[in-house]
């Protein structure tokens, strides 16, 4: 075996999404988003999946991306688009039949010159300051928008992460005060907002990186195991370097093993210092530098020399990994390279 292996657990991927649903009122629907390759896990069998599990709602960057989805799931399921109608997506859009949520005065303009028939949704900008139309773009044009039936109007919180930050209460009011009395379905609660409770849900939610085991859905099961083989092993002696510019030097002698990752693979080198692998139950410090395709870890404890380490399992997820880098579990898991051998739990038979 060559390379690391990236075990997914649809099967939970689904437990997870249940678990979120079961948490808003049967009158709110509950989306998915599947943006950047399902967050690294695989788009096709992961949105294939949670459509088995019910979900007939999905979020995606790009059109794209919208595109590829609506191949993996054909015609019925609605897919939104998050970037919107941008210059040059009118044709994907239309084909792939995507709902781009609008941006701007200036995408709503286009869409409606464009595709007047296409449904298409509205973000606003409740104070995160990145995507949608301000409070005084929206009364410009809300009556304009609204006579084109939007079928979504949505924003996203900066900070749902957090219960106690002000922002939450803050950006929650802003968008009473955009949308209420309006006759189009809500959405302000990716998985922070879907955790903050019934006031934040609406009529749809957006769960991401909850689906995907992350915070703070923290009571999610876990997704993904990464093990990855090792090379070689080899003894060194006390006062040599390991790796690039030897950044560690071994106080005693010791025994070193090798392992097929690197930054390459999504194991950043801000991963070190401090990082560790397990050899079966035995944790072993990485060290010396990641490199871009290898990994060396000190096993002078172990009895024998392992075959494979595991990097992520049940007990050390994303979360933790991306804590050792400063990072955050998105970050971990969307960086996760596409080398691994992707082995899936729960997939479902081709055909
Ligand atoms: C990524 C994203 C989501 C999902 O967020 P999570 O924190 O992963 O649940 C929802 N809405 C928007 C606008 C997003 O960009």
């Amino acid at each position: 075996m060559a390379t690391g292996t990236l075990h997914i657990d649809l099967e939970a991927i689904a437990a997870n999404w249940r678990a979120l649903d079961a948490l808003s009122a049967a009158t709110c629907e509950t989306g998915a988003c599947v943006k950047a390759d399902g967050y690294g896990l695989g788009l096709t069998q992961v949105a294939q999946r949670l459509r088995d599990a019910g979900c007939r709602a999905y979020f995606v960057a790009s059109a794209a991306e919208g595109l590829e989805l609506r191949r993996a799931l054909g015609p019925e399921p609605r897919i939104h688009v998050f970037y919107g109608h941008m210059a040059g997506d009118t044709a994907t859009l239309q084909r792939a039949d995507l709902v781009p949520m609008l941006t701007s005065i200036e995408q709503l303009t286009r869409h409606l010159e464009a595709l007047p028939r296409q449904p298409f949704g509205i973000q606003l900008d409740t104070g995160m300051n990145r995507l949608g139309l301000k409070m005084a773009e929206w009364a410009a044009v809300a009556e304009i928008a609204l006579a084109a039936d939007p079928v979504l109007v949505m924003s996203h919180l900066s900070d749902a992460e957090d219960p106690d930050c002000p922002r939450n209460a803050a950006q929650l009011a802003r968008f009473h005060e955009m949308t209420d009395g309006i006759d189009v379905p809500r959405s302000l609660a990716a998985t922070g907002g879907t955790l903050l409770g019934p006031d934040y849900h609406f009529d749809m939610t957006r769960p991401g990186i909850g689906l995907y085991g992350g915070r703070p859905h923290v009571r999610a099961e876990p997704v993904v195991a990464l093990t990855l083989p090792v090379i070689a092993c080899f003894d060194i002696a006390a006062g040599e370097g390991v790796g690039y510019n030897a950044s560690w030097t071994a106080p005693a002698p010791t025994r070193i093993a090798t392992v097929a990752g690197g930054y390459a693979d999504g194991l950043l080198r801000a991963l070190q210092p401090g990082m560790e692998v397990m050899a079966g139950p035995v944790p072993c410090p990485v060290v010396g530098r990641v490199s871009m395709d290898a990994l060396t870890v000190d096993i002078g404890h172990l009895d024998a020399d392992p075959e494979h380490v595991t990097v992520l399992d049940a007990h050390h997820g994303v979360d933790a990994l991306a804590d050792g880098a400063g990072t955050i579990g998105y970050e971990m898991l969307t960086a996760l390279g596409a080398r691994y051998l992707r082995k899936y739990r729960g997939l479902r038979p081709i055909g």
